[in-house]
């Protein structure tokens, strides 16, 4: 039943007084008529035809009209009303749990109606659960009714209307020149305007296969449309950041701060990370801000390279500042670099959300005259009071980890206005080389692939969680040798306290099982400075077996530890359980991961949940992890983890999609070349606001 007193959708920006559907669209974005014109379908509802009971099938979607036959209120357990509809070929209960008298008016024996909702079978023969109701006998729609994203509070039929408002009103001339359009055959006819239309109102006749799979030509339009849009604005930011200034960092000659730690380190450089070193220091030696990722597996090395590019940074005469995503990260980061460099007369400062007032008073005072010339910390240095002597390189560990908004905060650290700091991002989660330079115009890539010498390889066993005591009997064999231990419980983000439960039994068990062994126990909820000791006695060794949510994911080193269990290894994404499993394996002992996957009551479930495991106890490559991850998860998942909320594509698929990638970036500079003014259009029809974010 439609609720025909729904206030018309309207689209402005006033502050005042929104109602809670406005306030609802305002939270999707959905602000401009292009935002709402961009608002497509998640799929769509047949209301163009009626079918006959007899041929409908469980689990469909079906309209029909028929006559009422029976019509009660049971009363007693739920009370619900219950209505028997009859349509000449067969009939079907309808359930409703809520109902006003109008509604059962509407519905009273005799009545002809038409009904639509999901049909189910059970012993009750056909029903369905709360349908939408009409009289019988009005029109049938002329369009397939689309089915839009939402959120609580923004009802379908009151979004509906919105986006019918927004692309009645929006301008949408085409900004594709047609004759590029032929190249990858697409037909001209699909302007975008004809393609918007189509998605939001296919016609009957369209299979809807075709706009499941997004391969109908008007979805090819609006991919299209917007790889292109994502390739010029990078294009725009790569243009844009080559006309500012950053300060040149060079200096490294015989005696200097770099090429004295080089000298100092307790081991050699491999190929490749001496190859990203070169890269990096011709990008700073430019005066020009470097944008760079460095990517490399686990373990791979990537905190000596920042340490040579703080060196050289420092030999210029500037400030470098390194970030990392959690307090026990940053902790190891500091630890790490004042041993190099504390030696060598660095300054190395330090911030962080849960210091001490005084003792932050006086980092901030080092970072302020610019005696520190190196600063590690978490998110805290990006807060307004801290003020920057000279900053020219700022590092970000994780940086997926981070949002935009937050390396924007830090680029906008550099004193001077005229300057900007240079970037060097870097991360363990590798994307696909090729991937990586098609997709981020704006960004140069570095990647170690090779792992230094010496390392043991680590086995990966997938063990069913019926085996967990001989799981806990292999433990206090590793324990007798000497060895530490890493228990890991998943992170359910939705449900903190489930996660708790899980680590916390999980404790209590081990310590049962283990008498005399120190199990210690580390989760998200726990106050810092119980994190920070709980990891001091695990990495001064007196700990034993540290059972912990994911908090321990990143970076943590702790070369006695040889084994990891990792409980539900079911439910983590691939590359997340490599990250993982890089925190064993650091030292000379042969090392060990186990699996451990529960079937629950699902044995199915379990079987492909073992099935993709099994792929981690096959291949120690990072990279191929990664391809596999996107072959389980679709890249769409995978990039969206890695942009850590900030979408970037919303209809295009970077793997499916290639060849219109392809398109899009041989079409980019062709296009701000030759019809700049088009291209600026394009660019902020598509991203509007947002330009200015993606551009970080
Ligand atoms: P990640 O790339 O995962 O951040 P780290 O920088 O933490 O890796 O390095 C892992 C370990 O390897 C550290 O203990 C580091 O000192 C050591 N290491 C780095 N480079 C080399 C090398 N070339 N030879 C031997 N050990 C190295
Ligand atoms: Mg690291």
């Amino acid at each position: 039943m439609q609720n025909s007193r729904m206030p018309q959708p309207t689209v402005t920006s006033t502050a005042k007084a929104l109602t809670g559907p406005q306030k609802a669209l305002r939270k999707l974005g959905l602000l401009r008529p292009i935002d709402l014109a961009l608002h497509l379908p998640l799929r769509y509802e047949d209301e163009t035809r009626l079918v006959q009971l007899r041929d409908v099938r469980e689990g469909e979607v079906a309209q029909v009209e028929g006559r009422v036959t029976h019509a009660e209120v049971k009363l007693g357990g739920h009370r619900q009303l219950l209505v028997t509809l009859d349509d000449g070929t067969d009939t079907c209960l309808l359930r409703f749990f809520t109902f006003y008298p109008s509604q059962q008016q509407a519905l009273a024996v005799g009545n002809r109606i038409r009904v639509r909702g999901e049909i189910r079978g059970g012993f009750a023969g056909l029903t369905m659960m709360h349908p939408v109701v009409k009289p019988a006998g009005g029109e049938l729609a002329t369009a397939l009714t689309p089915v839009y994203p939402t959120v609580a509070g923004l009802p379908q039929t009151y979004l509906r209307r919105a986006v019918q408002a927004g692309l009645a009103r929006v301008e949408l001339a085409d900004t594709v020149p047609p004759q590029y359009l032929q190249d990858i055959g697409l037909q001209p006819a699909w302007h975008l305007r004809q393609a918007l239309s189509f998605l939001h109102n296919p016609t009957p006749d369209v299979s809807l296969d075709t706009l499941q799979d997004k391969s109908h030509p008007a979805w090819q339009r609006l991919k299209v449309e917007e790889l292109l849009a994502q390739q010029l604005s990078q294009l725009q930011a790569r243009r844009a950041r080559a006309r500012l200034r950053a300060p040149v960092l060079t200096g490294a000659g015989a005696g200097s701060l770099f090429e004295r730690l080089l000298a100092a380190l307790p081991f050699q450089l491999t190929a490749a990370q001496r190859r990203v070193v070169d890269e990096i220091s011709q990008d700073i030696a430019r005066p020009v801000p470097m944008h760079r990722l460095l990517q490399g597996d686990v373990g791979a090395g990537k905190t000596v390279v920042a340490a040579l590019a703080a060196a050289q940074c420092m030999d210029a005469g500037w400030q470098c500042a390194l970030m990392a995503p959690t307090e026990i990260l940053a902790t190891q980061h500091f630890a790490k670099l004042v041993g190099w460099l504390q030696p060598l007369g660095v300054t190395v400062a330090w911030l962080t959300g849960s210091q001490k007032a005084k003792e932050r008073r006086e980092m901030l005072a080092l970072i302020t005259s610019g005696q520190a010339a190196l600063v590690v910390g978490t998110h805290a240095l990006i807060q307004d009071k801290v003020q920057f002597h000279k900053l020219a390189l700022v590092i970000i560990d994780e940086q997926h980890r981070f949002g935009v908004a937050q390396r924007l905060a830090l680029r906008d650290k550099l004193g001077s206005q005229l300057q900007e700091p240079h970037l060097l991002m870097m991360t363990a989660t590798p994307i696909p080389r090729t991937l990586a330079m098609s997709y981020y115009a704006d960004l140069d890539v570095s990647t170690i692939d090779e792992l230094p010498p010496g390392r043991t390889p680590i086995v990966t066993k997938v063990v069913n969680d019926s085996r967990r005591d001989e799981v806990i009997a292999r433990i206090s064999d590793q324990l007798a040798q000497g060895r530490q231990i890493y228990w890991v419980c998943p992170l359910i983000e939705e449900s903190e306290a489930l996660d708790l439960r899980n680590a916390t039994e999980t404790h209590a068990q081990l310590s049962a099982a283990l008498p005399g062994v120190r199990v210690g126990l580390l989760h998200s909820r726990m106050p810092t400075a119980e994190k920070k000791a709980v990891m001091r006695q695990f990495v001064s060794g007196q700990m034993g077996v540290l059972v912990s949510t994911t908090v321990i994911e990143v970076g943590v080193d702790v070369p006695n530890a040889s084994l990891m269990v990792i409980e539900h290894a079911e439910r983590f994404g691939l590359s997340q359980l490599h990250q993982l499993r890089g925190r064993v394996g650091r030292g000379a002992a042969a090392s060990a991961c186990v699996l451990l996957y529960s079937t629950g009551d699902m044995p199915r479930l379990g079987e492909t949940a073992r099935e993709r495991l099994k792929a981690m106890a096959q291949t120690s490559d990072g990279f191929e992890i990664a391809r596999r991850d996107l072959e389980i998860r679709g890249p769409g998942e995978f990039m969206g983890a890695r942009q850590s909320g900030d979408a970037m594509l919303r209809f295009a698929d970077v793997i499916e999609d290639a060849v219109l990638l392809d398109w899009a970036r041989r079409l980019a500079p062709l296009l701000l070349e030759q019809h700049p003014a088009l291209a600026e259009q394009h660019v902020q029809r598509w991203l509007g606001g947002k330009a200015a974010y993606l551009k970080a």
